[in-house]
């Protein structure tokens, strides 16, 4: 499985299963999946505590990275399937208002933020 052959279904029904199996359904609710999400977006970001050359803790720590970005993106699923939030719709109703905060002529090569766009 990879990004080219996988769904966010097939993702989402994955860690449903993951949870069916053992019987940890009843640990989850929203507060817990965002806090869990939360402690795993930490634990990423320690990885580039201290580091200034960013690119290099990809390069030297690939695996523990890959790791702990699966472990975010596990607690996104997990959020996702708790509350029933359809990720591909709200990524796309995101995306369309991202649209119209930054369009391409005022934020091409811009690092501004929209409000000082
Ligand atoms: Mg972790």
């Amino acid at each position: 499985m990879n990004d080219s052959n996988s769904t966010l279904a097939n993702l989402k029904n994955k860690v449903d299963l993951f949870l069916k199996e053992r019987d940890w359904h009843q640990f989850h609710d929203p507060r817990t999946d965002v806090m869990g999400l939360s402690v795993e977006v930490g634990e990423l970001m320690e990885l580039f505590l201290y580091y200034k050359d960013s690119h290099e803790v990809v390069t030297e720590k690939r695996e523990q990275v890959e790791d702990e970005l699966a472990d975010v993106f596990y607690w996104v699923l997990c959020f996702a399937n708790t509350t029933g939030i359809d990720l591909a719709q709200a990524m796309e109703k995101k995306m369309q208002k991202n649209a119209l905060k930054y369009p391409v002529e005022k934020a091409k090569g811009s690092r501004k933020k929209y409000t000082d766009l």
